[in-house]
Protein backbone atom coordinates (compact mmCIF):
# COMPACT_ATOMS: atom_id res chain seq x y z
CA UNK A 1 0.00 0.00 0.00
CA UNK A 2 1.26 3.69 -0.72
CA UNK A 3 1.32 5.97 1.76
CA UNK A 4 -0.02 10.06 0.58
CA UNK A 5 1.77 13.25 1.56
CA UNK A 6 -0.61 13.51 4.55
CA UNK A 7 -0.04 17.48 5.17
CA UNK A 8 -0.18 17.44 0.96
CA UNK A 9 -3.72 15.81 1.12
CA UNK A 10 -5.34 17.68 4.31
CA UNK A 11 -4.29 21.06 2.78
CA UNK A 12 -5.73 20.52 -0.37
CA UNK A 13 -9.20 19.19 1.63
CA UNK A 14 -9.62 21.54 4.32
CA UNK A 15 -6.90 24.43 4.24
CA UNK A 16 -8.73 26.56 6.73
CA UNK A 17 -9.02 24.28 9.80
CA UNK A 18 -6.44 24.15 12.76
CA UNK A 19 -3.81 21.68 12.71
CA UNK A 20 -1.61 22.73 15.41
CA UNK A 21 -1.89 25.36 18.39
CA UNK A 22 1.12 26.67 20.49
CA UNK A 23 -0.19 27.86 23.45
CA UNK A 24 2.81 29.57 25.00
CA UNK A 25 3.57 31.72 21.42
CA UNK A 26 0.03 31.90 21.01
CA UNK A 27 0.20 30.47 17.17
CA UNK A 28 -2.00 28.24 15.47
CA UNK A 29 -1.56 26.59 11.98
CA UNK A 30 -3.48 26.09 9.88
CA UNK A 31 -3.59 22.50 7.11
CA UNK A 32 -2.41 24.98 4.33
CA UNK A 33 0.42 26.34 6.85
CA UNK A 34 1.58 23.07 8.19
CA UNK A 35 1.73 22.10 4.61
CA UNK A 36 3.19 25.21 3.90
CA UNK A 37 6.23 25.15 6.60
CA UNK A 38 7.00 21.05 6.08
CA UNK A 39 7.98 21.86 2.50
CA UNK A 40 9.76 24.71 2.95
CA UNK A 41 11.88 22.72 6.01
CA UNK A 42 11.99 19.91 3.53
CA UNK A 43 13.28 22.20 0.78
CA UNK A 44 15.72 23.75 3.10
CA UNK A 45 16.80 20.52 4.59
CA UNK A 46 17.37 19.28 0.25
CA UNK A 47 19.68 21.92 -0.50
CA UNK A 48 21.17 23.62 2.41
CA UNK A 49 21.55 20.32 4.35
CA UNK A 50 21.89 17.93 1.20
CA UNK A 51 19.45 15.21 3.01
CA UNK A 52 18.96 12.17 1.13
CA UNK A 53 15.92 9.54 1.90
CA UNK A 54 16.99 7.44 4.49
CA UNK A 55 19.37 10.08 6.50
CA UNK A 56 19.07 10.82 10.10
CA UNK A 57 18.10 14.17 11.52
CA UNK A 58 17.71 14.36 15.25
CA UNK A 59 16.22 16.60 18.12
CA UNK A 60 17.05 17.89 21.09
CA UNK A 61 14.30 20.02 21.97
CA UNK A 62 11.47 20.64 24.46
CA UNK A 63 7.70 20.06 22.81
CA UNK A 64 7.12 22.59 19.99
CA UNK A 65 4.27 22.68 16.69
CA UNK A 66 7.61 23.19 14.37
CA UNK A 67 9.22 19.34 15.63
CA UNK A 68 5.66 18.27 14.18
CA UNK A 69 6.66 20.21 10.89
CA UNK A 70 9.89 18.71 10.98
CA UNK A 71 8.48 15.24 11.33
CA UNK A 72 6.32 15.73 8.04
CA UNK A 73 9.47 17.27 6.28
CA UNK A 74 11.00 14.19 6.82
CA UNK A 75 8.11 12.48 5.78
CA UNK A 76 8.69 14.15 2.19
CA UNK A 77 12.28 14.21 1.88
CA UNK A 78 12.68 10.46 2.62
CA UNK A 79 14.81 11.37 5.80
CA UNK A 80 14.48 9.96 9.32
CA UNK A 81 13.98 11.49 12.60
CA UNK A 82 15.77 10.41 15.27
CA UNK A 83 13.86 12.34 18.56
CA UNK A 84 16.52 13.04 21.09
CA UNK A 85 15.13 12.63 25.16
CA UNK A 86 16.66 16.06 26.34
CA UNK A 87 16.83 14.58 30.00
CA UNK A 88 19.62 12.40 29.26
CA UNK A 89 23.41 12.79 30.39
CA UNK A 90 26.08 13.92 27.66
CA UNK A 91 27.38 10.31 27.01
CA UNK A 92 23.95 8.84 26.19
CA UNK A 93 23.56 11.37 23.67
CA UNK A 94 26.50 10.75 22.31
CA UNK A 95 25.34 6.84 21.96
CA UNK A 96 22.73 7.39 20.49
CA UNK A 97 24.07 9.97 18.24
CA UNK A 98 26.72 7.68 17.31
CA UNK A 99 24.27 4.80 17.08
CA UNK A 100 21.80 6.50 14.95
CA UNK A 101 25.02 8.50 12.57
CA UNK A 102 22.93 11.51 12.28
CA UNK A 103 23.86 14.49 9.75
CA UNK A 104 22.14 17.30 11.62
CA UNK A 105 20.58 18.27 14.78
CA UNK A 106 18.09 20.89 15.42
CA UNK A 107 17.90 22.10 18.64
CA UNK A 108 15.87 24.62 21.22
CA UNK A 109 17.65 27.35 23.18
CA UNK A 110 17.49 25.73 26.45
CA UNK A 111 19.16 22.62 25.02
CA UNK A 112 21.76 24.81 22.70
CA UNK A 113 24.88 24.58 25.12
CA UNK A 114 24.51 20.60 24.95
CA UNK A 115 23.92 20.45 21.42
CA UNK A 116 27.22 22.41 20.61
CA UNK A 117 29.14 20.22 22.62
CA UNK A 118 27.77 17.48 21.34
CA UNK A 119 28.85 18.99 17.64
CA UNK A 120 32.21 19.00 18.91
CA UNK A 121 32.68 15.35 20.74
CA UNK A 122 29.71 13.17 18.31
CA UNK A 123 30.61 12.26 15.03
CA UNK A 124 27.88 12.70 12.45
CA UNK A 125 27.40 10.75 9.05
CA UNK A 126 28.99 13.25 7.08
CA UNK A 127 31.86 14.40 9.13
CA UNK A 128 30.75 17.21 11.53
CA UNK A 129 26.91 16.91 12.95
CA UNK A 130 24.96 20.25 11.61
CA UNK A 131 22.79 22.21 14.21
CA UNK A 132 19.58 24.21 13.74
CA UNK A 133 18.35 26.02 16.36
CA UNK A 134 14.61 26.25 16.16
CA UNK A 135 14.24 29.36 18.00
CA UNK A 136 16.78 31.53 16.03
CA UNK A 137 17.01 29.86 13.11
CA UNK A 138 14.23 28.49 11.86
CA UNK A 139 11.58 30.83 10.54
CA UNK A 140 14.24 32.26 8.64
CA UNK A 141 15.20 28.94 7.05
CA UNK A 142 11.97 28.83 5.73
CA UNK A 143 11.92 32.51 4.69
CA UNK A 144 14.56 31.53 2.50
CA UNK A 145 13.48 28.27 1.03
CA UNK A 146 10.89 27.37 -1.55
CA UNK A 147 9.03 24.01 -0.61
CA UNK A 148 8.88 23.38 -4.65
CA UNK A 149 12.58 21.50 -4.78
CA UNK A 150 11.09 18.32 -2.67
CA UNK A 151 8.61 15.84 -4.59
CA UNK A 152 7.22 13.76 -2.28
CA UNK A 153 7.58 10.15 -3.44
CA UNK A 154 4.41 7.98 -2.53
CA UNK A 155 5.95 5.68 0.07
CA UNK A 156 5.60 2.14 0.84
CA UNK A 157 3.76 1.68 4.44
CA UNK A 158 7.13 -0.33 5.63
CA UNK A 159 9.11 2.91 4.68
CA UNK A 160 11.14 3.83 7.64
CA UNK A 161 9.60 7.68 9.54
CA UNK A 162 11.54 7.56 12.64
CA UNK A 163 13.50 5.97 15.23
CA UNK A 164 12.24 5.86 18.53
CA UNK A 165 14.07 4.65 21.41
CA UNK A 166 12.87 3.24 24.69
CA UNK A 167 12.24 4.55 27.42
CA UNK A 168 15.12 2.95 28.94
CA UNK A 169 12.95 1.32 32.07
CA UNK A 170 15.04 -2.11 31.92
CA UNK A 171 18.39 -1.00 30.40
CA UNK A 172 20.00 0.72 28.03
CA UNK A 173 17.17 2.37 25.52
CA UNK A 174 17.12 0.83 22.40
CA UNK A 175 16.54 2.30 18.69
CA UNK A 176 12.99 1.03 17.52
CA UNK A 177 12.79 1.08 13.64
CA UNK A 178 9.21 2.87 12.80
CA UNK A 179 7.64 2.90 9.54
CA UNK A 180 4.95 5.00 8.26
CA UNK A 181 2.46 1.95 8.01
CA UNK A 182 3.04 1.78 12.07
CA UNK A 183 1.41 4.98 12.52
CA UNK A 184 -1.40 4.62 10.42
CA UNK A 185 -2.10 1.43 12.05
CA UNK A 186 -1.80 2.61 15.26
CA UNK A 187 -4.32 5.46 13.91
CA UNK A 188 -6.85 2.61 13.50
CA UNK A 189 -6.49 1.06 16.09
CA UNK A 190 -6.35 3.85 18.78
CA UNK A 191 -7.51 6.83 17.22
CA UNK A 192 -11.18 4.89 15.93
CA UNK A 193 -11.39 3.66 19.63
CA UNK A 194 -11.52 6.72 20.90
CA UNK A 195 -13.47 7.88 17.87
CA UNK A 196 -11.51 11.04 17.15
CA UNK A 197 -12.98 13.36 14.37
CA UNK A 198 -11.53 16.44 12.73
CA UNK A 199 -13.50 18.31 15.39
CA UNK A 200 -11.86 17.34 18.67
CA UNK A 201 -8.87 19.33 20.00
CA UNK A 202 -6.15 17.23 21.55
CA UNK A 203 -3.80 18.64 24.24
CA UNK A 204 -0.84 16.76 23.61
CA UNK A 205 1.04 16.92 27.17
CA UNK A 206 3.71 13.54 26.46
CA UNK A 207 7.04 14.12 25.24
CA UNK A 208 7.67 14.16 21.49
CA UNK A 209 11.21 11.98 22.56
CA UNK A 210 8.45 9.47 23.40
CA UNK A 211 6.45 7.27 21.01
CA UNK A 212 3.52 8.74 23.14
CA UNK A 213 4.29 12.12 22.30
CA UNK A 214 3.02 11.47 18.41
CA UNK A 215 0.91 8.34 18.60
CA UNK A 216 -0.86 9.29 21.51
CA UNK A 217 -2.85 10.86 19.91
CA UNK A 218 -1.00 13.85 17.83
CA UNK A 219 -0.60 11.72 15.02
CA UNK A 220 -3.82 10.27 14.32
CA UNK A 221 -5.85 13.78 15.08
CA UNK A 222 -3.98 15.27 12.09
CA UNK A 223 -5.33 12.10 10.11
CA UNK A 224 -8.33 13.21 11.01
CA UNK A 225 -8.11 16.68 10.06
CA UNK A 226 -8.39 17.71 13.85
CA UNK A 227 -6.30 19.74 16.28
CA UNK A 228 -3.69 19.04 18.53
CA UNK A 229 -2.25 21.55 21.12
CA UNK A 230 1.44 21.86 21.99
CA UNK A 231 2.83 23.08 25.05
CA UNK A 232 6.57 22.59 25.35
CA UNK A 233 5.88 20.46 28.34
CA UNK A 234 3.25 18.90 31.30
CA UNK A 235 2.19 21.49 33.53
CA UNK A 236 -0.78 21.06 35.61
CA UNK A 237 -2.21 24.20 36.09
CA UNK A 238 -1.61 24.82 32.20
CA UNK A 239 -3.00 22.09 31.12
CA UNK A 240 -6.43 22.09 33.47
CA UNK A 241 -6.51 25.37 32.08
CA UNK A 242 -6.67 24.03 28.65
CA UNK A 243 -8.82 21.14 29.65
CA UNK A 244 -11.09 23.33 30.61
CA UNK A 245 -11.13 26.00 27.62
CA UNK A 246 -10.43 24.37 24.43
CA UNK A 247 -9.55 20.44 24.91
CA UNK A 248 -12.26 17.25 23.74
CA UNK A 249 -9.42 14.51 24.08
CA UNK A 250 -6.67 13.89 26.39
CA UNK A 251 -4.06 11.47 27.16
CA UNK A 252 -1.82 11.09 30.29
CA UNK A 253 0.58 8.34 31.70
CA UNK A 254 -0.43 7.73 35.54
CA UNK A 255 2.01 10.31 37.05
CA UNK A 256 0.35 13.08 34.76
CA UNK A 257 -2.88 12.06 36.25
CA UNK A 258 -2.07 12.59 39.63
CA UNK A 259 -0.49 15.78 39.38
CA UNK A 260 -3.40 16.99 37.40
CA UNK A 261 -5.69 15.80 40.97
CA UNK A 262 -3.14 17.12 43.34
CA UNK A 263 -3.02 20.37 41.47
CA UNK A 264 -4.98 22.90 43.65
CA UNK A 265 -7.20 23.63 41.08
CA UNK A 266 -8.42 20.29 40.11
CA UNK A 267 -11.35 20.36 42.32
CA UNK A 268 -12.67 23.68 40.98
CA UNK A 269 -12.02 22.89 37.50
CA UNK A 270 -15.02 21.73 35.12
CA UNK A 271 -14.05 19.31 33.04
CA UNK A 272 -16.52 18.77 31.25
CA UNK A 273 -15.82 19.72 27.74
CA UNK A 274 -13.44 16.47 28.16
CA UNK A 275 -15.24 13.44 26.08
CA UNK A 276 -12.40 11.37 25.90
CA UNK A 277 -9.56 10.72 28.64
CA UNK A 278 -7.45 7.92 28.25
CA UNK A 279 -3.89 6.32 29.91
CA UNK A 280 -1.30 4.11 29.51
CA UNK A 281 2.80 3.38 29.86
CA UNK A 282 2.00 2.06 33.11
CA UNK A 283 -0.59 0.65 35.25
CA UNK A 284 -2.98 3.35 36.82
CA UNK A 285 -2.85 2.92 40.91
CA UNK A 286 -6.39 1.68 41.27
CA UNK A 287 -6.63 4.42 44.08
CA UNK A 288 -6.20 7.22 41.78
CA UNK A 289 -9.13 5.92 39.25
CA UNK A 290 -11.27 5.72 41.91
CA UNK A 291 -10.32 9.68 42.61
CA UNK A 292 -10.65 10.62 39.18
CA UNK A 293 -13.76 9.07 38.74
CA UNK A 294 -15.52 10.74 42.03
CA UNK A 295 -14.66 13.87 39.92
CA UNK A 296 -16.26 12.61 36.78
CA UNK A 297 -13.26 11.61 34.98
CA UNK A 298 -13.65 8.32 33.39
CA UNK A 299 -10.50 7.24 31.94
CA UNK A 300 -10.11 4.86 28.89
CA UNK A 301 -6.97 2.61 29.41
CA UNK A 302 -4.46 1.31 27.51
CA UNK A 303 -1.43 -0.90 27.29
CA UNK A 304 1.11 -0.47 24.54
CA UNK A 305 4.91 -0.38 23.84
CA UNK A 306 7.38 1.61 21.77
CA UNK A 307 7.45 -1.64 19.62
CA UNK A 308 4.46 -1.84 18.66
CA UNK A 309 3.88 1.90 18.11
CA UNK A 310 2.57 1.53 20.71
CA UNK A 311 -1.14 0.64 21.37
CA UNK A 312 -1.65 -3.20 21.77
CA UNK A 313 -4.51 -3.40 24.50
CA UNK A 314 -7.96 -1.09 25.53
CA UNK A 315 -10.38 -1.19 28.28
CA UNK A 316 -13.18 1.13 27.60
CA UNK A 317 -14.74 2.78 29.96
CA UNK A 318 -17.73 0.75 30.52
CA UNK A 319 -15.10 -1.80 32.25
CA UNK A 320 -13.11 1.06 34.13
CA UNK A 321 -14.38 0.12 37.50
CA UNK A 322 -15.93 -3.63 36.71
CA UNK A 323 -12.42 -4.30 35.41
CA UNK A 324 -10.22 -2.46 37.67
CA UNK A 325 -7.00 -3.17 36.80
CA UNK A 326 -6.84 -4.83 33.79
CA UNK A 327 -6.12 -3.50 30.87
CA UNK A 328 -8.97 -4.84 28.15
CA UNK A 329 -8.26 -6.54 25.25
CA UNK A 330 -6.23 -6.44 21.85
CA UNK A 331 -7.17 -3.75 19.33
CA UNK A 332 -8.42 -4.86 16.13
CA UNK A 333 -5.17 -4.90 14.21
CA UNK A 334 -3.29 -6.84 16.75
CA UNK A 335 -2.85 -10.36 17.96
CA UNK A 336 -1.50 -11.69 21.34
CA UNK A 337 -0.50 -14.97 23.06
CA UNK A 338 0.50 -15.72 26.77
CA UNK A 339 2.98 -18.47 27.00
CA UNK A 340 5.18 -20.30 29.45
CA UNK A 341 8.93 -20.27 29.98
CA UNK A 342 8.74 -23.22 26.79
CA UNK A 343 6.70 -20.98 24.66
CA UNK A 344 3.53 -23.31 25.34
CA UNK A 345 0.36 -21.40 25.18
CA UNK A 346 -1.21 -21.09 28.93
CA UNK A 347 -4.76 -21.24 30.05
CA UNK A 348 -6.47 -18.35 31.55
CA UNK A 349 -5.59 -17.63 35.01
CA UNK A 350 -2.32 -18.34 34.48
CA UNK A 351 0.39 -15.98 34.16
CA UNK A 352 2.98 -15.99 30.94
CA UNK A 353 5.22 -13.42 28.70
CA UNK A 354 2.89 -11.31 26.70
CA UNK A 355 3.97 -12.37 22.60
CA UNK A 356 2.76 -9.49 19.97
CA UNK A 357 2.34 -9.94 16.66
CA UNK A 358 0.60 -7.55 13.49
CA UNK A 359 0.59 -4.83 11.22
CA UNK A 360 1.87 -2.23 13.65
CA UNK A 361 4.92 -4.16 15.67
CA UNK A 362 8.20 -2.71 14.92
CA UNK A 363 10.50 -4.66 11.60
CA UNK A 364 13.18 -3.81 14.43
CA UNK A 365 15.92 -2.95 16.42
CA UNK A 366 18.05 0.06 14.86
CA UNK A 367 21.12 -1.85 13.36
CA UNK A 368 21.14 -4.47 16.10
CA UNK A 369 20.00 -7.73 14.64
CA UNK A 370 21.06 -9.77 17.90
CA UNK A 371 18.31 -8.07 19.99
CA UNK A 372 15.97 -8.07 17.33
CA UNK A 373 16.26 -11.67 16.78
CA UNK A 374 16.36 -12.07 20.51
CA UNK A 375 12.63 -10.21 20.86
CA UNK A 376 10.85 -12.11 17.87
CA UNK A 377 10.58 -15.47 17.00
CA UNK A 378 8.38 -16.88 14.03
CA UNK A 379 6.97 -12.78 13.92
CA UNK A 380 6.03 -12.78 17.57
CA UNK A 381 7.90 -9.78 19.68
CA UNK A 382 8.44 -10.80 22.71
CA UNK A 383 7.54 -7.96 24.79
CA UNK A 384 8.82 -8.93 28.18
CA UNK A 385 5.89 -9.16 30.10
CA UNK A 386 4.66 -10.81 31.90
CA UNK A 387 0.54 -11.41 31.23
CA UNK A 388 -3.07 -12.82 32.50
CA UNK A 389 -6.00 -13.36 31.23
CA UNK A 390 -9.13 -13.79 33.20
CA UNK A 391 -12.58 -15.85 32.38
CA UNK A 392 -13.67 -12.98 30.41
CA UNK A 393 -10.83 -12.62 27.97
CA UNK A 394 -9.67 -9.15 29.54
CA UNK A 395 -5.84 -9.11 30.65
CA UNK A 396 -3.61 -7.90 32.84
CA UNK A 397 -0.53 -6.71 32.51
CA UNK A 398 1.30 -8.58 35.79
CA UNK A 399 5.00 -7.51 35.76
CA UNK A 400 8.07 -7.42 33.67
CA UNK A 401 9.54 -10.74 33.52
CA UNK A 402 12.60 -9.07 34.32
CA UNK A 403 11.53 -7.82 37.41
CA UNK A 404 9.65 -10.90 39.00
CA UNK A 405 11.71 -12.86 41.75
CA UNK A 406 11.56 -15.79 43.77
CA UNK A 407 11.07 -16.00 47.59
CA UNK A 408 10.91 -19.77 48.65
CA UNK A 409 10.51 -21.49 45.53
CA UNK A 410 7.60 -18.91 44.81
CA UNK A 411 7.17 -16.53 42.14
CA UNK A 412 7.10 -12.82 43.36
CA UNK A 413 5.31 -10.15 40.91
CA UNK A 414 6.60 -6.74 42.60
CA UNK A 415 3.73 -4.87 40.66
CA UNK A 416 1.11 -7.00 42.76
CA UNK A 417 3.03 -5.99 46.02
CA UNK A 418 3.32 -2.78 45.38
CA UNK A 419 -0.41 -2.24 43.78
CA UNK A 420 -1.37 -3.47 47.70
CA UNK A 421 1.01 -0.90 49.38
CA UNK A 422 -0.66 1.63 46.92
CA UNK A 423 -3.85 1.19 48.59
CA UNK A 424 -2.50 2.68 52.48
CA UNK A 425 -3.11 6.12 53.00
CA UNK A 426 -0.22 8.39 52.69
CA UNK A 427 1.43 6.40 50.30
CA UNK A 428 2.25 8.37 47.66
CA UNK A 429 4.25 5.82 45.16
CA UNK A 430 6.22 2.90 46.16
CA UNK A 431 8.28 0.09 44.62
CA UNK A 432 9.27 -3.35 45.11
CA UNK A 433 12.22 -5.06 44.61
CA UNK A 434 13.81 -8.37 45.09
CA UNK A 435 16.97 -8.51 47.01
CA UNK A 436 19.26 -11.97 47.77
CA UNK A 437 18.27 -13.77 51.28
CA UNK A 438 20.20 -16.47 52.50
CA UNK A 439 17.12 -18.19 53.76
CA UNK A 440 14.56 -17.53 50.88
CA UNK A 441 16.95 -17.14 48.47
CA UNK A 442 15.66 -13.72 47.38
CA UNK A 443 12.95 -11.40 49.50
CA UNK A 444 10.97 -8.39 48.98
CA UNK A 445 12.47 -4.68 49.73
CA UNK A 446 9.67 -2.60 49.55
CA UNK A 447 10.97 1.58 48.72
CA UNK A 448 8.02 3.59 49.83
CA UNK A 449 7.58 7.37 48.68
CA UNK A 450 5.77 8.58 51.53
CA UNK A 451 3.37 11.54 52.04
CA UNK A 452 4.74 14.39 53.99
CA UNK A 453 3.40 14.05 57.45
CA UNK A 454 1.86 10.78 56.93
CA UNK A 455 3.69 9.49 59.93
CA UNK A 456 3.98 6.06 57.90
CA UNK A 457 6.66 3.48 59.35
CA UNK A 458 7.76 0.35 58.40
CA UNK A 459 5.59 -1.64 60.54
CA UNK A 460 2.56 -0.02 59.12
CA UNK A 461 3.52 -1.35 55.60
CA UNK A 462 4.06 -4.49 56.83
CA UNK A 463 1.28 -4.80 58.69
CA UNK A 464 -0.69 -3.53 55.83
CA UNK A 465 0.43 -5.93 53.05
CA UNK A 466 -0.23 -9.10 55.83
CA UNK A 467 -3.58 -8.24 56.35
CA UNK A 468 -3.85 -7.96 52.10
CA UNK A 469 -1.16 -10.79 50.91
CA UNK A 470 0.17 -14.27 50.83
CA UNK A 471 2.85 -14.26 53.77
CA UNK A 472 5.66 -14.56 50.92
CA UNK A 473 4.57 -12.04 49.03
CA UNK A 474 5.09 -9.79 52.30
CA UNK A 475 8.62 -7.08 52.00
CA UNK A 476 10.76 -8.46 54.42
CA UNK A 477 12.00 -4.89 54.69
CA UNK A 478 10.72 -1.61 54.06
CA UNK A 479 12.75 1.85 53.45
CA UNK A 480 10.81 4.96 53.11
CA UNK A 481 12.87 7.52 50.71
CA UNK A 482 11.61 11.00 49.60
CA UNK A 483 11.37 10.29 45.83
CA UNK A 484 12.16 7.49 43.97
CA UNK A 485 14.36 7.42 40.84
CA UNK A 486 12.20 8.27 37.43
CA UNK A 487 12.17 8.20 33.74
CA UNK A 488 10.63 11.32 31.52
CA UNK A 489 7.32 9.35 31.64
CA UNK A 490 7.36 8.94 35.77
CA UNK A 491 7.93 5.20 35.27
CA UNK A 492 10.30 3.90 38.40
CA UNK A 493 13.75 3.07 37.14
CA UNK A 494 14.46 -0.34 39.14
CA UNK A 495 17.60 -0.40 38.06
CA UNK A 496 18.66 3.10 38.92
CA UNK A 497 16.98 1.66 43.01
CA UNK A 498 18.85 -1.21 42.56
CA UNK A 499 22.08 0.59 42.62
CA UNK A 500 21.18 3.48 45.14
CA UNK A 501 19.37 0.88 47.41
CA UNK A 502 23.08 -0.89 46.86
CA UNK A 503 22.04 -3.87 45.29
CA UNK A 504 23.55 -5.40 42.06
CA UNK A 505 21.42 -4.37 39.15
P1 LIG B 1 12.77 -0.32 27.98
O1 LIG B 1 12.20 -1.21 26.91
O2 LIG B 1 13.87 0.53 27.46
O3 LIG B 1 13.13 -1.04 29.23
P2 LIG B 1 10.06 0.59 28.44
O4 LIG B 1 9.69 -0.83 28.15
O5 LIG B 1 9.52 1.20 29.69
O6 LIG B 1 11.64 0.75 28.42
P3 LIG B 1 8.24 1.77 26.58
O7 LIG B 1 8.22 1.12 25.25
O8 LIG B 1 8.04 3.22 26.65
O9 LIG B 1 9.65 1.50 27.22
O10 LIG B 1 7.16 1.13 27.54
C1 LIG B 1 6.50 -0.09 27.26
C2 LIG B 1 6.27 -0.88 28.54
O11 LIG B 1 5.48 -0.11 29.46
C3 LIG B 1 5.47 -2.14 28.35
O12 LIG B 1 6.30 -3.20 27.90
C4 LIG B 1 4.90 -2.37 29.75
O13 LIG B 1 5.87 -2.97 30.59
C5 LIG B 1 4.68 -0.96 30.28
N1 LIG B 1 3.25 -0.58 30.16
C6 LIG B 1 2.68 0.15 29.18
N2 LIG B 1 1.37 0.34 29.42
C7 LIG B 1 1.08 -0.31 30.58
C8 LIG B 1 -0.10 -0.50 31.37
N3 LIG B 1 -1.27 0.03 31.02
N4 LIG B 1 0.00 -1.24 32.50
C9 LIG B 1 1.18 -1.77 32.87
N5 LIG B 1 2.33 -1.62 32.18
C10 LIG B 1 2.29 -0.90 31.05
MG1 LIG C 1 10.44 -2.20 26.75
Amino acid sequence: MHLPDLTAKRAELHPNRVALVDPERGREITYAALEERASRLAGHLRTEWRIEPGDRIATLAHNRTDAVELLFACAKTGAVLVPLNWRLAQAELEFILADAEVVGLVHDTANAPMARTLQVTAKGARGAIRLLSFDDEYEAALDAASGRQVVHEPREESALWYLMYTSGTTGRPKGVLQTAGMALVNHLNIGMAAGITFEDVFLSVLPQFHTGGWNLYTLPMLFVGGTAIIPSGFDAGQSLRLLQDRASVFFGVPTIYQMLVEHPDFAAADLSRVRSWSAGGAAMPVPLLERLADAGVSVQQGMGMTETGPTVFLLDEEHAISKAGSVGKPQPFVDVRLVDSRGRDIAPGESGELLIRGPGVTPGYWRNPEATEQAFEDGWLHSGDVGRQDEDGFFYIVDRVKDMYISGGENVYPAEVEAVIHRLPGVRSCAVIGVADERWGEVGRAVVEVEPGAGLDEEAVRRHCREHLAGFKVPASVRMVAELPRNATGKVLKHVLRHQQGEPE
